[in-house]
């Protein structure tokens, strides 16, 4: 955490630090925040004890990446990037919103809760999908498949789209699962032309204070980073089998490996990681960055 003049802390969630102006009134904007992407990593549902050096400046400018790619689709957050020194390239200042209490997950391919709910139903978050889809296929088409928040240290849970519309209104409902699959069609199209796939994501939306509509929604959060996305190389991809995740394979398998000591099973936090991991991983990041955008991040 940071000491970060003018700034209060107000909450941590995994991977961010949420700051608020001590004095609102500098900002014209209204409700103003400051985010901080840190170098935290989670793994299998722990805060892992090592951070990966860089990854809060890679993730944090690869997210303004996409909320520039994808401004004609839809409003984002982002008010400012004049940020404290100390967070420099990690840190956005952005409208404070009442976010909509659903995390919007779009879906071209089927996998991990999605097969899941698939192999016992026939369905995910209530849409009929063909018989015989296999592990990491595409679908006929993306699909909308909202999870509801859960509270902290809890699994966010999938829910219908009918569930959607109970918690936060029809209007916002039909609004949501729109802009979901409107950004994400076009996430997809840009992430092709690099020789990526992105199998599912989550998004985040919101309301500013001043709107009348609550299909007024704005697009918060982080956006198509591989925290909050599935990212696949397309020569590498083979339905059949559960694909490499493109950002933490070597954690994940280094963790599951005799070598870690670690019981997944066992309620344990996992131990710290060798730097070859640590080195690894960060590789990893930069790669989706320099893929993605064409360019290296102002570490
Ligand atoms: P996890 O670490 O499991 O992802 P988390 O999503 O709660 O938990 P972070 O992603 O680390 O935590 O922190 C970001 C938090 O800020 C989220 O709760 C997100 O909903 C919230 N948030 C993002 N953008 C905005 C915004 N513009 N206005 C208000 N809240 C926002
Ligand atoms: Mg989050």
């Amino acid at each position: 955490m940071y000491n970060l003049d003018g700034w209060a802390h107000v909450s941590s969630g995994k991977v961010r630090d949420l700051y608020v102006p001590q004095d609102p009134r500098g900002y014209g904007t209204g409700n103003v925040m400051l985010v901080v992407s840190s170098d935290r990593i989670s793994a299998f549902d722990f805060v892992l004890p090592t951070p990966i050096p860089d990854k809060g400046k890679i993730l944090n400018q690869l997210s303004l990446w996409w909320f520039h790619q994808l401004r004609d689709v839809v409003p984002n957050h982002v008010v400012s990037l004049d940020v404290p020194q100390e967070v420099e390239g990690r840190a956005i200042i952005c409208r404070k919103l009442s976010m909509a209490p659903i995390e919007c997950v779009a879906r071209g391919y089927i996998t991990g809760s999605g097969i899941v709910e698939y192999q016992a139903t026939g369905e995910v978050c209530g849409v009929p999908l063909p018989a015989g889809l296999r592990e990491a296929d595409q679908l006929p088409e993306p699909i909308f498949t909202p999870a509801g928040k859960a509270a902290v240290g809890e699994h966010d849970e999938n829910i219908t789209f009918e569930e959607t519309a109970r918690r936060v209104g029809r209007a916002q409902a039909e609004a949501l699962r729109e802009v979901t699959l409107d950004v994400y069609a076009r996430a997809v199209e840009i992430a092709a032309e690099r020789g990526l796939i992105v199998a599912d994501t989550k998004f985040e939306f919101g309301l500013a204070d001043e709107a009348r509509n609550p299909a007024d929604l704005i697009l918060a959060d982080e956006v198509l980073t591989p925290d909050s996305s599935r990212y696949w190389a397309v020569d590498e991809w083979e339905p059949g089998r559960v694909q490499q995740s493109f950002d933490k394979q070597f954690v994940r398998d280094w963790l599951l490996s005799p070598a870690s000591g670690w019981d997944r099973a066992s309620d344990a936090p996992p131990p710290p990681l060798p730097d070859e991991i640590v080195e690894k991983t960060r590789e990893r990041y930069l790669e989706a960055f320099r893929r993605l955008t064409g360019e290296d991040p102002k570490l």
